[in-house]
């Protein structure tokens, strides 16, 4: 029998768990629409199913969605972010966006993080866990529920390190593409990632459609290495080799991710370092002014410097763009509400 929990389960498994039951196979298609393309959280949900059989189902193979334990709403721009309580009482966090193009929300997919990036409030205190594939698309099928809309695009850029947690992020590819889910076009998906090369490697040879997203955030090891633990271990030449290699299998343009953080890595001379870097490469720079956090006394680079770097990186021939802060009244950033609400259960904790 499968591992998983039924959220994260694949038709075929699905199947299985039904042919355990003396089910009929039709019963497979059914509970998986049912959970992947509305994503109920209940199987009373399912009408088409006898209220005997959902109460044997509801037993054996529990449904563990994502409960709304915060919102916050965007008076500027309309993003909503989510902070998601899951079934043990771990919380993570989710983004909707809208584009003009649709919507779009940033998933987590871990609670916390270890990878240990400084600018970063969702790897302070360190890696609780994985998530499940189904805790992936649970968000997407909570924040589609809770906004009366359709999410067409996903980015894997909430909590967390996708490739830290690689099975399952790819598990969540499938279901999230099936058909009879929620039927998104990898095309659709983007995933980022700090840098861990070899995983990036296994991802290459699986030649997916998803856009590649790397938080490259220097030009230079050292600067890297300070700022980036994990360049320790994957330094940048090795992680450039893969980038390169990774274009050229999968055809795909990278997209590099900057954030833009005052007197550290915003020069001119990180920006010539920059162009000198991707030269050639079939990728796309994103600049981002650096979230400013709690945590952290990093300032963001000012709007001059941030327009003359971008500015280098464009005479270079770099295809570059600075990205729409949107949500900035709301602490859009990933990470800032978990560590508020984990900070004041802890105080309430503490006061009893
Ligand atoms: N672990 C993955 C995905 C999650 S982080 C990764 O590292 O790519 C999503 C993006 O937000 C990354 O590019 C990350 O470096 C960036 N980020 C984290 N903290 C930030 C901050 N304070 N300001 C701007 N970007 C930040």
């Amino acid at each position: 029998m499968s591992e998983y929990d039924i959220k994260s389960m694949t038709y075929e498994e699905i199947t299985d768990v039904c042919l355990s039951l003396g089910l009929p196979k039709f019963r497979a298609g059914q509970i998986f629409k049912w959970i992947q393309h509305f994503g109920v959280s209940s199987y009373d949900e399912m009408t088409d199913i006898s209220k005997q059989l959902r109460s044997k189902l509801s037993e054996a193979y529990p449904i563990n969605g994502c409960e709304i334990e915060l919102k916050r709403v965007s008076k500027i721009d309309g993003t909503v972010k989510y902070l998601f309580r899951l079934h043990d009482g771990n919380y993570i966090e989710s983004v909707l966006m809208k584009y003009k193009y649709g919507y779009t929300l940033c998933i987590s997919s871990q609670v916390g993080c270890k990878m240990g990036c400084m600018f970063c409030a969702s790897t302070k205190s360190g890696c609780v866990r994985n998530l499940t594939a189904g805790e992936m698309v649970g968000q997407i099928h909570a924040a589609q529920r809770d906004a009366g809309v359709r999410v067409s695009h996903v980015v894997i850029m909430g909590m967390g390190e996708p490739l830290d947690n690689f099975d399952n992020a790819m598990r969540f590819l499938s279901l999230v593409g099936n058909e009879n889910g929620l039927n998104i076009g990898m095309r659709n998906i983007s995933l980022s990632t700090c840098g861990i090369v070899p995983r990036m490697y296994e991802l290459m040879e699986k030649n997916l459609q998803i856009t590649l997203s790397v938080s490259l955030h220097a030009p230079e090891n050292e600067l890297r290495s300070r700022i980036m633990p994990v360049n320790r271990k994957y330094p940048l030449a090795d992680l450039m080799k893969v980038c390169r290699e990774y274009t050229e299998k999968t055809s795909r343009r990278i997209s590099f991710e900057y954030a833009m953080i005052s007197g550290l890595n915003d020069t001119k001379e990180c920006a010539y370092k920059l162009a000198d870097l991707v030269k050639g490469m079939l990728c796309h720079v994103n600049l981002i002014p650096a979230n400013e956090i709690e945590e952290s006394t990093y300032k963001r680079s000012s709007e001059k410097t941030l327009k003359d770097f971008c500015s280098i990186l464009n005479s270079r021939g770099v295809n570059v763009t600075v990205r729409r802060s949107l949500g900035s009244d709301i602490d859009a950033s990933c990470g800032q509400l978990r560590s508020r609400r984990e900070k004041q259960n802890s105080d309430g904790r503490n006061a009893k």
